[in-house]
């Protein structure tokens, strides 16, 4: 276990060796082989949160009565819904205040191109992505979507293509090319590394309420899944064991290939800095008051239990990928209840982004700044309705929020071109708002145990035990 709990040193490590590895200036490709060993903790992360995310739904809330779970259900929505409102808050607050955009663009540097959506499409999209018509392909990588392709041009250099050799390095020079240009299919909203995670949550509600309410008639699926979930969670410790390495490469490597800081100019890190302090508002002061509040517990002991799982999202910059490490963490150190973490983290991790939503409000309102656009109170409102409704359709992926961003612009007008202003740190800015995110729905495990007590020890008084054993 001494070996686990050096998952935080990994952080540290990992900015160390990248930046002492910076003035070799790596070639893209070295850079890949590099972080090879942190790209293959991302995939076995990844791996594991399909069968997770159904596994823990379904047994979680067959273990309940529906009624109960009714309850827990309300409860979660509402401190979702309202943490993530206080969070667009402070963001829009902290930008008004600090007003780090300035009314000119001109020499503010830009990445790539952006592409159009209206607000509707988005929406469609998530609701429709709610009911796959097919399961299993719901469990495959989403590429429908009324979103248009970002299309790039790739310039593949003309020289001599007759040997088969030259073929294959222009070739591969292209891909790199449109690699760097972050050539992608936009994410389907509410889907998970590609996967409609959003219908497999839908899924496995309708399906874990349904077997808790057929008695004996639903013991072996119960089972089934119940023994599922245990096998996965052997899984992910046994990942534990390589995270810290993997977390310190992914780190590392970033640091390594990222851009020379001098295209940071004034406004961009006044715009950083923004962030960074909007966010350890709501992740510092916020959520833990919030959190003693209602329990009265105290709230660093219960953030220390998290390392962890926010070690793990600062160093792979998705939420989803870090689910298994935060039920780990909070089902493990924290002692929370598996019937409150089954039910409440798989949903947590597809819509509640605190992080996000906070960064898509402010965002936006620094992109109106530097184009001298004056928004009055009722576009500020749609800013916050928009930016929640983002946040809620963000992918659990890296930088997803950024996506989901144009649907914010677009509500108010606002430019989407202009996201491009804001790439070069998006990827930093990623890491912390995707920690947020995490501790946001940790919290929130925390807040609805405390809340849903009595009907947890109800449903234990009535089974003769715990339903799911310790
Ligand atoms: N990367 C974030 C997450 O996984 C989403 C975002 O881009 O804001 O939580």
């Amino acid at each position: 276990d001494k070996w686990i709990q050096a998952f935080p040193c990994s952080c540290p490590s990992g900015v160390i060796l990248g930046f002492s590895l910076r003035p070799y200036k790596m070639s893209y490709r070295e850079v890949k082989y590099f972080s090879f060993p942190g790209e293959l903790l991302m995939r076995m992360l990844q791996m594991l949160v399909l069968p997770l995310i159904v596994s823990s739904l379904v047994t979680g809330i067959a273990a309940l009565d529906s009624k109960a779970s009714g309850k827990m259900g309300v409860r979660a929505v509402v401190y979702y819904m309202s943490t993530t409102i206080i969070a667009v808050l402070i963001g829009i607050i902290i930008v008004v205040i600090i007003h780090p955009g300035k009314g000119t663009k001109e020499n503010m540097h830009r990445e790539g191109k952006i592409v159009q959506v209206t607000a509707a499409d988005a929406f469609l999209d998530l609701i429709r992505n709610m009911f796959p018509p097919n399961l299993v392909e719901a469990c495959f990588k989403q590429f429908k979507t009324n979103y248009e392709k970002r299309k790039f041009k790739v310039a593949i250099p003309s020289n001599d293509t007759s040997t088969v050799t030259s073929i294959i390095s222009n070739v591969s020079e292209a891909m790199e090319a449109l690699t760097r240009m972050k050539e992608e299919i936009v994410p389907v909203p509410g889907s998970v590394n590609g996967v409609n995670a959003l219908g497999l949550v839908v899924f496995s509600i309708s399906f874990g309420l349904v077997i808790g309410s057929m008695r004996e008639q639903g013991q072996a699926l119960k089972d089934f899944f119940d023994s599922l979930n245990e096998a996965i969670m052997r899984l992910v410790a046994l990942i534990m064991w390589y995270a810290p390495l993997g977390i310190l490469f992914l780190i590392a490597g970033k640091i390594v290939e990222m851009e020379d800081m001098g295209v940071i100019g004034g406004q961009l890190a006044m715009y950083t800095v923004t962030v960074i302090i909007g966010l350890l508002i709501h992740a510092v002061i916020v959520l833990p008051l919030l959190y003693f509040v209602i329990t009265r517990k105290n709230p660093w002991v219960f953030i220390g239990g998290l390392i962890q799982a926010l070690v793990t999202a600062l160093g792979t910059s998705s939420s989803s990928a870090t689910l298994p490490v935060t039920f780990k963490c909070l089902e493990e150190i924290n002692g929370v209840d598996k019937r409150v973490t089954r039910f409440v983290l798989p949903v947590g991790a597809t819509i509640n982004m605190d992080g996000t939503a906070l960064y898509e409000a402010l965002a936006a309102i620094f992109i109106a700044q530097v184009n001298n656009f004056d928004l009055n109170f009722g576009q500020i409102i749609t800013i916050s309705i928009t930016a929640t409704a983002a946040s809620i359709g963000a992918a659990g992926i890296p930088q997803a929020g950024l996506v989901t961003m144009v649907i914010v612009l677009t509500s108010v007008g606002l430019p989407t071109d202009d996201i491009t202003l804001i790439i070069a740190v998006d990827w930093f800015l990623d890491r912390l708002r995707t920690t947020t995110n995490v501790l946001g729905d940790s919290i929130g495990a925390g807040i609805v145990e405390h809340l849903s007590r009595h009907e947890l020890k109800n449903r234990d008084a009535e089974m003769g035990n715990s339903v799911i054993e310790e």
